[in-house]
């Protein structure tokens, strides 16, 4: 209640007694003053400018402390991925509507030729598939450079188109990637949901080989049904592949990479429930939260 500070006397003198008596103490000691009275003296001596006590310049150490600590810290362990390079690579490019011409030019795609990119599928509501790979891509980057890596991203909606899908794989090839995810959702049949893993098959012609992918991106496929699964609790899909995997042979992406890379069809924005969930920041979050678990899981094996 404001009425006792009050009624206690307040101001400068509300200090402790045990203090003020000390103080007392002290100064009787400095002036040889009697004790009994002194704390006007007192008061004096310790608000005055005389009251500082003598301050002694420091004297400079023969011997100066050493710069390094005596005790060493034991050294942080290195986070889950550390010198890895990992490449996020979100499907289409908001601003393929705007550059048809471009992106439906016929580009490599190992052994054949493909479609540059598409524009990608949309839920009925209109929510694009390309919003949706670019907001997961980015939330899962911000996850990944937490635990360490390196993230490269083949587009984050500022290029014109694209880019096209044998410059994507290029893009991880470069890199040197240990691992590389492409995130989609999927304009499959409206009565169909979940989520798939897309893994390589092999592709051995005059313009591609990825015989050394097969094996380790179907690890990275594992890893991927097993977090993403678990992170999202999406099901795994009921219409795309088996158990969650589906292994193609008509992906550039897939064709032409020489490092370990899958695709993740994260949902089926053509179904209504899953388009719902599409359309959730928090279901987002959580997809990206799978994708970056499952790199994780699969770097660490
Ligand atoms: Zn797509």
């Amino acid at each position: 209640m404001p009425g006792d500070t009050d009624r206690s006397g307040g101001g400068r003198h509300a200090q402790p007694a045990s203090v003020d008596r000390r103080r007392v103490l002290q100064a009787s000691l400095i002036t040889g003053a009697a004790v009994a009275g002194a704390g006007v003296l007192a008061d004096k001596l310790l608000t005055g400018p005389e009251a500082a006590p003598p301050v002694s310049a420091p004297k400079p150490h023969p011997h100066p402390a050493p710069t390094t600590p005596s005790v060493t810290r034991p050294a942080r362990p290195p986070l889950a991925l550390s010198g890895k390079v990992v490449v996020l690579d979100p499907g289409h490019n908001p601003n393929n509507i705007y550059h048809l011409a471009q992106i439906d030019r016929l580009t490599p795609a190992g052994g054949f030729l493909k479609a540059c990119n598409t524009v990608g599928t949309e839920t009925d509501g209109g929510y694009p598939e390309y919003d949706f790979t670019l907001d997961v891509a980015r939330r899962a980057k911000k996850i990944l450079l937490a635990a360490g890596a390196k993230v490269i991203m083949t587009q984050n909606g500022h290029t014109a188109y694209g880019p096209c899908n044998d410059v994507r794989a290029r893009i991880g090839n470069r890199a040197h990637a240990d691992a590389v995810i492409a995130i989609h959702a999927d304009g499959g049949p409206p009565d169909g949901y979940g989520f798939a893993a897309l893994t390589p098959l092999l592709v051995d012609n005059a313009d591609a080989d990825n015989r050394i992918i097969i094996r380790p991106s179907a690890h990275l496929g594992e890893a991927v049904v097993r977090h993403y699964a678990a992170a999202t609790g999406e099901p795994i899909s009921t219409y795309l592949g088996a158990h969650g995997i589906q292994p193609r042979d008509d992906l550039a992406g897939l064709n032409l990479s020489l490092v370990p890379k899958v695709f993740i069809e994260c949902a089926n924005m053509r179904n209504a429930q899953d388009a719902l969930k599409c359309t959730d920041p928090h279901f987002r979050e959580a997809a990206a939260h799978g994708i970056a678990n499952s790199i994780i899981a699969f770097v660490r094996q």
